[in-house]
Order: structure tokens, then sequence, then C-alpha cells
């Protein structure tokens, strides 16, 4: 059974229209958990009621970098953090990839959402871009864990950030031919510490390059993780169930 520890299926505020579509083919393809991950801020609203509707699915709220300048609190509440199905804090971080010019606004909602994680006592799933050292300064103030989700950075910053005990979330980028370099990263990372997301609709898997992504893709990213760490497909399977249910503890599968 796989789980797809982060995903979005949430569109422009709205869920996406096939959704049920997009599950049952998940189901089908021996997807036993979701995690779905918010971005913009108006899905922090939306993904509690959304996931509550469905068996195994849960969800990470948080505002993503690029909605830097609003203000976390007035968004995410404890209220909804304190919801049985939200399971952590994210997608939250810094993305210097378009530019600097925000970079004060985007540390301040980062560090904020790092607060409000740690007052819940919830892990963070990070999205870092271009901006390794601003993360790593400003995690190591904290005391928070997590996962650095959909990761491509390097591997000094990959070793730095699991001496902190947090996991490193492997994308369907792993399964790119020009994505020698991440396979290596993740050759790397210890067992116990990997976790794998679809980060749905973006990076669809090879064979899927191009089309839009959906949680039952995350086969084919396990698949090559396999063959990278040359385990059996099952054997990693069973593994990456225990480091997810380790790195979310409030996240309950049904059987
Ligand atoms: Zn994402």
């Amino acid at each position: 059974m796989f789980i797809d520890t982060h995903c979005h299926l949430i569109d422009d505020g709205h869920v996406i229209a096939d959704m049920d579509d997009v599950l049952s083919r998940a189901w089908d393809a021996d997807v036993g958990g979701i995690i779905c991950a918010c971005a913009d801020p108006r899905d922090v609203a939306i993904v509690p009621n959304l996931v509550a509707g469905h068996k195994n699915m849960f969800a990470t709220v948080g505002i993503h970098p690029e909605y830097a300048g609003i203000d976390a609190c007035r968004v995410i509440t404890p209220q909804i953090l304190a919801h049985p199905r939200v399971v952590g804090v994210g997608e939250i971080g810094l993305d210097y990839h378009y530019g600097s010019e925000n970079r004060a606004a985007q540390i301040k909602l980062f560090e904020s959402q790092l607060n409000m994680a740690l007052v819940a006592r919830l892990p963070v799933a990070i999205h870092t871009r271009d901006a390794e050292e601003d993360t790593m300064a400003i995690i190591g103030k904290s005391n928070v864990g997590g996962v650095l989700h959909c990761f491509t950075g390097s591997w000094d910053f990959a070793r730095k950030m699991l001496d902190r005990g947090f996991y490193i979330s492997a994308s369907g980028i792993v399964t790119f031919k020009n994505a020698a370099d991440i396979r290596d990263t993740f050759s790397r990372v210890p067992m116990d510490r990997i976790v794998v997301e679809t980060d749905s609709p973006y990076c669809a898997p090879v064979p899927h390059r191009g089309t839009r992504c959906e949680p039952a893709f995350v086969a084919d990213t396990v698949r090559v993780l396999a063959d990278v760490r040359g385990v059996r497909v099952d054997a990693l399977t069973d593994q990456l169930l225990k480091n997810t249910c380790a790195l979310y503890p409030k996240m309950n599968l049904e059987k």
C-alpha cells in the first residue's frame, strides 16, 4: 500500500472537478492514504472538510511563500490545526527563485507558521527553492520537526536537515532522465527518513511526464526509488508507510 504524502486537489480556490475519478484511480492503484497540502490561503478553509469526507484522507494546512504579506494568524486558526484530519502545517517555506525583493515578508510568513506548528505540536512540510541557507538558519532557531517536500536540493542541505531529524520527500522528479543527482541523494538518505509524494498536479513521474499528475502515479516513483535503493518494491512500501506514520503521528489510517 502506497501513501501519497503531498498533493494538491484544490485549484484556484475550488476542489478539482473530477476529484472522485482521481481518488478512485488512486485507491485502484493501491494508494491507501492521501495527504492534501495547502498552498493558496483559500485552500486552508476548504481542505479540512474535503478530507473529512473521505476515508484515509488527511491534510496539512499552510500558506506557500508566494503569498508572502498575508497574516497567517488570520487564515490558520487553532481550531483548524486541532481538526482530527489536519496532521501537519504545510506547505510553508521560502522561494527565492523569482527574485529576492520580498524576502523579509517570506521569512515573516514562514516563521509565524513554524511557531503555529510548534504550539500545535505538528510537523511541517517545507517548500524551499534557491533558499537553502536561510531555510537552514530559520529551522536552526526552531525546535520544529517535519519534511522537506519535493526535494531537489543539494546532498549537503539534505544531510544538515537529516541531522535536525527531518524527513526527505521524493516526488516524481526522481524518475526524470536528467535527475541523476537527485537519485544519488536518495541513494544516501537513511531508509527510515524517506517519504514519497506526487505533488499533484505537478511533476508527473515517468511514464506520465507532461500530463497532469495525480495520486495514483505515486507507485511509479516508488518503483524507481526501489531500483535506486536496490530493494524490493514491497519492502520499500512497508518502510515508507512506517516512515510516514512516524513523520505524521496524527495520521490515523483505517483498515
Ligand atoms: Zn506542493
